[in-house]
């Protein structure tokens, strides 16, 4: 751990609101994100959160565009000085009068994506989900000998990728279930979540330059929450053999805030602790640093909050809580892995984790194993049930990390609401 004043707990700020127990961005925290006022010809910029507002970056000299992949770009050091800076100016007292007309409530802004995605991966790393998953479709065998030695993952879609707030629209596609001899074309039926994370990229590596698993956190800007919404059915009928396609590329829903490698530090562990008999890493995967505390103890929640709910003023149901640190493969292994083959990592390019499931049953990332399949339905406060999502439901994803000895610090959400599909001509 590379602890500096910037962690200390006892630090507070002039802004009353970040000292607040509860709160998720206090001056230990300073994510980054793009902003602008609400129903304003403002351009979008960079600001940080601080309590319930959000310094623009402009206030101390930095302009970053309306994306943040220059700074993505700029790496760790140029960011810790940053961080170092905006931690001083926001503790501070005498610095208030100065800083104070640079600050806009957050109930006032409009949040954007905070970078530019050029490319987005998606990742399979936790166990407990790929045995889930896997023994659902292959009772006897659920875990492909593959798995232990790489991180699996797949190409995701840039294109579709949105910031927490945007409605969701039920996809269509092929839907072929098992007792049917041929497919369909219609709405998904079952649409479920994914609760993840995702690796922001900063600076990457040029084409055919690998990077070492040593150095792979020094080309992480920070991390987000990831729901990557996934028709099952669309999915079942078409993964073989080259995996996901149009059951994921629909829509994947990040926060708006970056929270920091930096800010992250304190809630470093040790990396997934291997069986006996499972194999060691390959080399180019393998770094003792990284095996002591690569990893970050990151809470991830999953809540629902159907129409019904909406109407009744109800409040969310949370549906399950997972940890990140539950995950077989650390960040720098998925980072080393990837650029492994020469491709090229880019600023501000996305690589999801996958979805986070823990061994209790409580802790499982999605609805496709909450439900066993839309089996076992669970039941709403609202005395609603759901195999799989329904029209109306939003589903909202937070975060936190939490340590003695340390303030707690929060991501924000990642929430969307799921729409009707739109109504798709049939051709003759
Ligand atoms: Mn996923």
């Amino acid at each position: 751990m590379r602890l500096d004043e910037t962690h200390d707990p006892a630090r507070k700020s002039w802004i009353e609101s970040a000292n607040e127990p509860g709160c998720e961005f206090p001056i230990q925290n300073l994510p980054f994100g793009i902003f602008r006022r609400k129903r304003s010809k403002e351009a979008p910029r960079g600001g940080v959160a601080i309590g319930d507002r959000i310094l623009d970056l402009a206030a101390v000299g930095v302009k970053t565009g309306s994306t943040l992949n220059r700074l993505a770009a700029a790496g760790g050091t140029a960011r810790k000085a940053l961080r170092a800076l905006l931690s001083r100016a926001l503790s501070d007292p005498k610095q208030k009068k100065r800083f104070a007309k640079h600050l806009v409530p957050m109930a006032q802004a409009e949040l954007f994506l905070p970078v530019a995605i050029g490319d987005y991966s998606d990742f399979f790393t936790s166990l407990h989900h790929a045995t889930n998953a896997g023994r659902m479709f292959r009772p006897d065998n659920p875990l492909l000998p593959n798995y232990k030695w790489l991180p699996i993952g797949y190409h995701g879609r840039a294109s579709s990728v949105v910031v927490s707030g945007t409605p969701v629209v039920r996809p269509s596609g092929q839907r072929k279930p098992p007792e049917t001899p041929a497919p369909s074309f219609g709405p998904s039926r079952r649409l479920d979540y994914e609760a993840e994370i995702a690796f922001v990229v900063g600076p990457g590596n040029p084409p055919g330059k690998p990077i070492r698993v040593r150095r792979a956190l020094d080309h992480v800007f920070g991390v987000v929450l990831l729901n990557d919404w996934s028709a099952r059915d669309l999915q079942a009928w078409e993964y073989q053999p080259l995996g996901p396609f149009l059951a994921k590329s629909f829509a994947t829903t990040i926060s708006p805030w970056i929270v920091t490698l930096e800010a992250l530090e304190p809630f470093r562990v040790p990396a997934f602790v291997r069986e006996a008999g499972d194999p060691a890493p390959l080399a180019y995967l393998h770094d003792e640093a990284d095996q002591r505390e690569g990893m970050f103890a990151i809470e991830i929640e999953m809540h629902l909050r159907s129409a019904k709910m909406r109407a009744a003023k109800m409040r969310s149901a949370r549906l399950s809580r997972g940890n990140y640190a539950t995950s077989y493969w650390t960040p720098a292994q998925i980072v080393a892995h990837h650029a492994s083959n020469g491709c090229n990592l880019r600023p501000g390019d996305l690589l999801g984790s996958g979805t986070i499931s823990g061994p209790a049953p409580d802790s499982v990332g999605s609805l496709l194993e909450l439900t066993m399949g839309g089996k076992q339905p669970i039941r709403l406060p609202s005395g609603e049930q759901r195999g799989f999502l329904e029209d109306g439901d939003e589903v909202i994803e937070c975060g936190r990390c939490a340590r003695e000895g340390f303030a707690t610090i929060g991501f924000g959400e990642a929430a969307g609401i799921v729409k009707p599909a739109l109504v798709v001509q049939s051709v003759a």
